[in-house]
């Protein structure tokens, strides 16, 4: 093993001192909104269009702020188009809307398909049981002797993050050669992630699986070579041969054996299901009745590890801030770094942070006046069980996060059929119906001035006045009402 390997064993993510944290990939990706916008204001939409497949290209970076709720889709693309030049002339098909739109088609595809993502949507190139139920030690190690995969593996463990050209070629590489199956590579991959969100990591598993497309995505040494830089290049491997015999291969039910693998490789950094110790999340079972003494008659905002951003703009303004996890809400175990990047957003929103179960929780509420928490797919059914209705029951909002593409009521089963119905009519990104609502008021970032606002004037489309369409909520046409009541 590699000595120095970062989150080796329990001395990782350690949390003290005011949060602050030794750990690399926190250095990376800081658990402050203000550090989610100094990435936002670099994004260079052309260097993105022209560069991001390449490791060392212009991809923003962004994803853990996004899966977290600190960024929304609204406020990415808002802030884009208030950059610098023609920004505000992107076109709706730029590559980077594009590629945000396809973390809203995974969206939506979750949330109409539900929990059955979790399974093959159809079959693939064989039979579910033809895959390994679970990833290799040599991969889980970095020790393939394949330098791609190892790279990204030790990336991914360094960063808790991947660049989505190496994401796809350790799914292909684990699926079509060494013949895992693509639920066991999700599972694993999206505990170190820290941006891991259930639509978007298993439904590209099944894209690349072609149980959720209808080819597999296969690479060979000569796609590394073009993007990756040489470390990472990998001739004389298996993977150094044309895509005819890479095809027959992913057909053959056979595994590639491994290449030659190594010893010197790296430790997986330890996952779990609930925060450790050093996140300072106080569990609701070892104070039963402190926190609904706390809350008792005070109106709630309960801040989950997915929406970690603005507070609601419906939110009474008295009302506490409470970083909740809620135990059955986490079937996926996640690595300490990320536990840690989700304590240090909360402690920055000023929610003291606590876990338990969904009936602790729902004792621990019972005595508030109000309970708010914005939406997420990943919250589920689970949450409906929280706060039972009944005589004394506290009252119950459930926030819409912002949404940027305007709702596609069809089932698409391709990403392309959603696109063309969630940008039909549409020429410039600035009339997307997400932008109306909050372009206006968040282009700059937390602490601008608010009347800084798109050129409108300089679009030609729907939107003639930012102002004027800004107050009405384009997705329910209720002005400014982005609220259900359950
Ligand atoms: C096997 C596999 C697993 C993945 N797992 C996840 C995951 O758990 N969470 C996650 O957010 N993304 C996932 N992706 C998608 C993509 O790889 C990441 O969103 C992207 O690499 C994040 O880096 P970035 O913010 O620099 O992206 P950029 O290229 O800068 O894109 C900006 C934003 O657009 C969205 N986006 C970009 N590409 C995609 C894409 N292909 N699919 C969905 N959204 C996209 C993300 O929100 C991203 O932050 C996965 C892709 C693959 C192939």
């Amino acid at each position: 093993m590699t000595p120095g390997t970062p989150d080796r064993g329990l001395g990782m993510g350690t949390l003290d001192m005011g949060m602050s944290v030794r750990l690399e990939s926190l250095r990376h990706f800081e658990p402050r909104r203000d550090a989610a916008w100094q990435r936002l204001r670099a994004v260079q939409p052309a260097a993105y269009a022209r560069s991001r497949n390449h490791l060392d290209g212009a991809a923003t970076g962004l994803s853990p702020y996004i899966t977290h709720g600190v960024l929304s889709l609204p406020e990415v693309l808002g802030a884009v188009l208030a950059g610098p030049g023609d920004a505000a002339r992107l076109e709706v098909q730029h590559k980077l809307v594009y590629e945000l739109g396809w973390r809203a088609y995974f969206q939506h595809v979750r949330a109409r398909r539900g929990e059955a993502i979790l399974q093959s949507l159809h079959p693939g190139l064989l039979p579910d049981e033809a895959y390994a139920p679970q990833v290799p030690d040599d991969v889980r190690q970095a020790r393939t002797g394949v330098p791609v995969i190892d790279q990204a593996v030790r990336s991914l463990y360094a960063c808790g993050h991947l660049h989505n050209h190496a994401r796809l070629w350790l799914a292909s590489y684990l699926v079509h050669l060494r013949k895992v199956h693509w639920r066991a590579g999700a599972d694993w991959l999206i505990g170190h992630l820290l941006d891991g969100d259930v639509a978007s990591n298993h439904l590209s598993w099944q894209w690349v699986a072609a149980t959720g497309s209808h080819k597999p995505y296969l690479f060979n040494a000569d796609n590394v070579a073009r993007f990756a830089p040489p470390s990472w290049h990998s001739p004389g491997t298996p993977l150094d041969t044309d895509y005819a015999t890479l095809e027959a291969v992913a057909r053959d039910r056979a595994a590639m054996p491994v290449v030659a693998p190594t010893d010197d490789g790296v430790i997986e950094p330890p996952c779990s299901r609930r925060p450790p110790p050093q996140a300072g999340f106080t569990a609701l079972a070892d104070a039963p009745d402190r926190l609904a003494g706390d809350l008792a008659g005070r109106d709630v905002w309960l801040v989950h590890p997915w929406s970690l951003g603005r507070r609601p703009e419906a939110l009474p303004a008295q009302a506490v801030p409470v970083g909740a996890v809620i135990d059955e809400l986490h079937p996926q175990a996640w690595r300490d770094a990320r536990w840690a990047f989700v304590a240090g957003l909360m402690e920055e929103l000023g929610a003291a942070r606590w876990h338990g179960s969904a009936a602790d929780w729902s004792a621990a509420l019972r005595t508030a006046r109000s309970v708010h928490l914005v939406d997420d797919l990943h919250l589920g059914p689970a949450v409906q069980a929280l706060l039972p209705p009944g005589p004394g029951a506290p009252a119950w909002f459930r926030h819409d996060p912002p949404a940027l593409f305007a709702p596609v009521s069809a089932d698409c089963a391709s990403f392309s059929k959603w696109w063309a119905a969630a940008t039909r009519g549409l020429q410039h990104a600035a009339q997307l119906p997400g932008l109306a609502a909050t372009f206006c008021a968040h282009a700059g970032g937390p602490n601008v001035d608010t009347t800084l606002a798109l050129p409108f004037d300089q679009v030609d489309g729907p939107i003639g006045s930012g102002r004027a369409t800004w107050a009405a909520d384009p997705l329910t046409d209720r002005p400014g009402s982005r609220l259900r009541h359950r």
